[in-house]
């Protein structure tokens, strides 16, 4: 992989992108940045962001942006991210999107490639059923995938239009999955 290069992890929620994300992050040493795990960790915490952003994780609504959009900016200027990243949960929406763009020209020589880890929804609720999170209840797991389709589903379009765009199928073993994702991006 060359230095610089940012890796944005889409696919809906229980794609298994954050468990794909973690492993690559530890092979490749670059940070892992899940904006949900930031989330969760603010609202543990109760940090005036966490208080802010329970309600919309409970439901399994999108944190408004301008609660993430600086949160994001800090992280990617940290000395870890220097050299790469692996975004996870973040860009949700085209304006989040539009927002990474700006923020990577700003912050120099950064290539972006977005890869979608592409799951039947019958999967997925199987696997959020399973997986007993808070928010991963039915009436939210609901929610979060129609917030997909709407808010997310565009993302993919954006990216794919740029040419970023790599898809894979993550209906199969966790193994096979890293095998293709690791041939991606090289
Ligand atoms: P995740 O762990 O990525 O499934 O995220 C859990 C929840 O955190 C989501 O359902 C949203 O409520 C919130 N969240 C995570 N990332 C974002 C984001 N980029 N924009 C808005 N909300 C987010």
């Amino acid at each position: 992989m060359s230095v610089g290069k940012g890796l944005i992890f889409l696919g809906p929620p229980g794609s298994r992108k954050g468990t794909q994300a973690q492993k690559l992050s530890k092979e490749l040493t670059i940070p892992h940045i899940s904006t949900g795990e930031m989330l969760r960790e603010a609202i543990r915490n109760q940090t005036p962001l966490g208080q802010k952003a329970q309600a919309y994780v409970d439901l399994g609504e999108l944190v408004p942006d301008e609660l993430l959009l600086g949160l994001i900016e800090e992280r990617l200027k940290q000395d870890d991210a220097k050299n790469g990243w692996i975004l996870d949960g973040f860009p949700r929406n085209v304006p989040q999107a539009e927002f990474l763009a700006k923020l990577l020209q700003k912050l120099a020589t950064f290539s972006q490639q977005a890869i979608n880890l592409d799951v039947p929804d019958d999967v997925i609720i199987k696997r959020l059923l399973l997986r007993g999170r808070k928010d991963d209840n039915e009436d939210t797991i609901r929610r979060r995938l129609e917030v997909y389709r709407e808010k997310t589903q565009p993302v993919l379009d954006y990216y794919s239009r740029q040419e970023k765009l790599s898809s894979i199928n993550g209906d199969r073993q966790p193994e096979e999955v890293t095998k293709d994702l690791k041939a991606v991006v090289g």
